[in-house]
């Protein structure tokens, strides 16, 4: 079924470009053809052996980069073709957003950026979203004539999510009005990318519920007490099927809540563009943010972020392999930085680390120190 895009949606035709310039792809639009680079480049099939939040031996059935990328992928798409904007970009920013994660998640990119400032105070360290956009600008190696994938604007602009100043400077000095741009100038990215900031949100905070609660590291009972959305839901379900429990019950729960805050996201954010009418992309831009939860669906879900931050990101047993594996890390970035020659050519530290999947950086940590850390089983 075509779709009618809106005026305020991102238009193929009206994209602002690439870097380099190409010929059009006579079966394709721009932001699908981004999508399709995107699928096939190397970085995308690391996704499935980068933790999310459990590390990746932990078992088989936690979400990975890639199983994370393709929930928000589901999302974003779910909501843009409701509200008619760009299906494809949508799909494209989600599929490629995490690219820049390091391996073994966030503890991952904390540990090598506290390597990289430590030898180059300059540099503004590491940053995930801006290596997500090193990835695909720079680090791909697939084609003849230019770097990396060589996406549209829109898409570039909204694997950048966030961006510190230093490097937001960074990008506007290579390319002044680029996608470092707006960090500049404090203005919002297309709705599109806006709305894959959100599917995001929305999808690890049901995922890691649901994770949280099968590794046994929380209790459904907990979620019951402290976070209203689920015990909302959690009743609807009971009413619906009160023989309902167990896995099946969460699943039930989780499935509602998210049901329920896309719905949330299409209501509010479509009142904001009635009330607004941005007339294309460009006003989107220089509009307040447009997509976004209700106020009340945004405390809600502020709960929940506040309920896995104290209860399952900081919960001891995830500590401790988070501190193992940034130990890894800092292993991995003083073995190359004293013996060079181990490096693949032409690759920088920093890069080359990041872009390892956990299990190739375990095997490479043993390779150069010798050493196992103990909590690999
Ligand atoms: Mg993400």
């Amino acid at each position: 079924m075509a779709i009618t895009l809106k005026p305020w949606a991102c238009h193929p035709a009206q994209s602002r470009g690439r870097r380099h310039t190409e010929a059009p792809a006579p079966t394709r639009d721009d932001f699908q053809r981004d999508r399709d680079r995107i699928v096939h480049s190397t970085a995308f099939r690391r996704l499935v052996y980068k933790t999310q939040v459990f590390l990746n031996h932990e078992g088989d059935l936690f979400r990975t980069r890639l199983t994370h990328s393709l929930e928000v992928a589901q999302l974003a798409r779910s909501i843009a073709r409701t509200m008619g904007l760009n299906e494809d970009l949508c799909e494209a920013i989600s599929l490629a957003h995490d690219f820049g994660h390091t391996p073994f998640g966030h503890a991952g990119q904390d540990a090598l950026d506290e390597c990289l400032r430590r030898v180059e105070p300059e540099s503004g360290g590491f940053e995930h979203n801006f290596q997500s956009l090193r990835v695909v600008d720079v680090l791909e190696e697939r084609y003849a004539a230019f770097d990396g994938l060589n996406l549209t604007f829109e898409t570039r602009e909204g694997i950048l999510k966030h961006c510190s100043r230093r490097h937001a400077d960074e990008l506007e000095r290579a390319d002044p009005g680029g996608v470092g741009h707006r960090f500049l100038a404090r203005t919002q990215p297309s709705l599109e990318a806006q709305v894959c900031n959100l599917a995001d949100e929305i999808a690890y905070n049901a995922h890691d519920i649901d994770d949280g609660v099968r590794s046994g590291l929380i209790e459904q009972e907990q979620l019951l007490a402290v976070l209203p959305l689920f015990a909302r839901f959690h009743a609807e379900a009971l009413r619906e099927a009160p023989a309902l429990a167990g896995k099946r019950l969460l699943y039930d729960t989780i499935r509602r809540m998210l049901s329920a805050q896309v719905y949330d996201v299409v209501a509010a954010s479509s009142a904001l563009i009635r009330e607004h009418v941005p007339a294309n992309v460009d006003v989107v831009r220089a509009s307040p943010p447009l997509i976004g939860f209700s106020p009340g669906m945004r405390g809600d879900v502020e709960q929940i972020k506040a309920f896995l931050r104290h209860e399952l990101y900081r919960h001891p047993r995830v500590v401790a392999t988070t501190d193992g594996a940034k130990q890894v890390v800092r292993g991995l970035f003083e073995a190359y930085s004293t013996q060079p020659g181990e490096l693949p050519a032409g690759h920088a530290v920093a890069d080359y680390i990041a872009g390892m999947t956990d299990r190739f950086a375990l095997r490479e940590h043993e390779r150069l120190t010798g050493t196992v850390p103990s909590w690999v089983r």
